[in-house]
C-alpha cells in the first residue's frame, strides 16, 4: 500500500521529460510531457497570444502551461482517437469554454469542426493545414502550421515519430507509404516535426539495426541517448533530418530496399514495420 501511494505521488511529481520551449519566428511551441511517454504541445501565435493544445490528454497540465505563458487557449488539435491523445477532450471542453476542437474521426469526443485532407484554418495569425494520414488509425490527421510565409511545424501524432512511425493498427503498408513518402516527405525540409511520443532512442536502435552503415543514425542515437540521460526531450526533429535517418522515410533508398529483399517501396514499408514490431534491442 505504501509503495502504491509512493508510486502515485512520484508520478504526480515527476515528468518523463522536462517541459521545454521551442521558438520559431512568431510561433512558439511549448512541449508538455504527459503520461509515461506522450507529448502534448501548446502552440502559441505570438502575434495575438492565441494558443492551441495538441492532444491534451492531461488538460490540467496544458491549462497551467497556457496560464504560465499568459496566452488564451482557443483551440484543440486532435491527431487521432486513441485515449492517450484524445482522452482529455471532454475534460478540457468542460474546463475551458468556447474551444474549437478539430479532429478527423467520429470516435474523437467533442469535435466541433470535423476535418478531412487539406482543410485550412487559422489560429491567430498562424495558418494550419490538415494532412489526412490514415494507417495507425483510419482517421489520423497531422497538422502543418506555417507562420508568416515561412513553413514551420508539423504535429504528427502517431504517424511519424523521430526515427520511426506508428503501428499499422487500422491501415496497410501502402497507406503508411502514402502518408510518409507522398505527404510528409514533401513538406519543406526545414519543417520542425513534433510527434506524439518520446520513442526516439528505441526507434534509433532499430534504425541502427536496419541501416548499420548510416552515420546519421549513429550520430542521432548518441545525441538522443545523451538528451534522455538528462531527461530532455529529443523533439523536435525536422523533415530533412528524418529523411536522413528514419528507415520508414527511406523506403525508396536502394540500400534499405536490398536488405528487405525487394525493390518496391511499399513492400519495404511492410517488411520494416513487421521487423520493428518483433525487434528486441540488445540493451
Ligand atoms: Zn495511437
Amino acid at each position: 500500500m505504501v509503495k502504491i501511494v509512493f508510486d502515485i505521488a512520484k508520478r504526480l511529481l515527476t515528468y518523463h521529460s522536462k517541459p521545454f520551449n521551442s521558438y520559431l519566428k512568431n510561433m512558439r511551441v511549448k512541449i508538455v510531457p504527459a503520461l509515461e511517454d506522450n507529448y502534448m504541445y501548446l502552440l502559441v501565435d505570438e502575434t495575438t497570444n492565441e494558443a492551441a493544445a495538441v492532444d491534451p490528454v492531461e488538460p490540467d497540465k496544458i491549462i497551467k502551461a497556457a496560464a504560465d505563458e499568459g496566452v488564451k487557449l482557443t483551440t484543440v488539435l486532435t491527431t487521432h482517437h486513441h485515449w492517450d491523445h484524445a482522452g482529455g477532450n471532454e475534460d478540457i471542453i468542460a474546463k475551458v469554454k468556447g474551444l474549437t476542437v478539430y479532429g478527423g474521426d467520429t470516435r474523437i469526443a467533442g469535435v466541433t469542426t470535423p476535418l478531412a485532407h487539406d482543410f485550412c484554418f487559422k489560429i491567430g495569425s498562424l495558418s494550419v493545414r490538415s494532412l489526412f494520414t490514415p494507417c495507425h488509425t483510419s482517421g489520423h490527421i497531422c497538422y502543418f502550421v506555417e507562420s508568416n510565409e515561412e513553413p514551420a511545424a508539423v504535429f504528427t501524432g502517431d504517424t511519424l515519430f523521430l526515427a520511426g512511425c506508428g503501428k499499422f493498427f487500422e491501415g496497410t503498408p501502402s497507406e503508411m507509404y502514402h502518408a510518409l513518402v507522398n505527404i510528409l516527405s514533401k513538406l519543406p525540409s526545414n519543417t520542425k516535426v513534433y510527434c506524439g511520443h518520446e520513442y526516439s532512442v528505441s526507434n534509433l536502435k532499430y534504425a541502427k539495426f536496419a541501416e548499420p552503415d548510416n552515420p546519421s543514425v549513429q550520430n542521432k542515437l548518441q545525441w538522443a541517448m545523451k538528451q534522455r540521460m538528462e531527461n530532455l526531450p529529443t523533439i523536435p526533429s525536422t523533415i530533412g533530418e528524418e529523411l536522413e535517418y528514419n528507415p520508414f522515410m527511406r523506403v525508396n533508398d536502394p540500400v534499405v530496399q536490398r536488405r528487405c529483399h525487394t525493390s518496391d517501396g511499399i513492400k519495404t514499408m511492410g517488411f520494416l514495420r513487421n521487423e520493428k514490431d518483433n525487434f528486441k534491442p540488445k540493451v
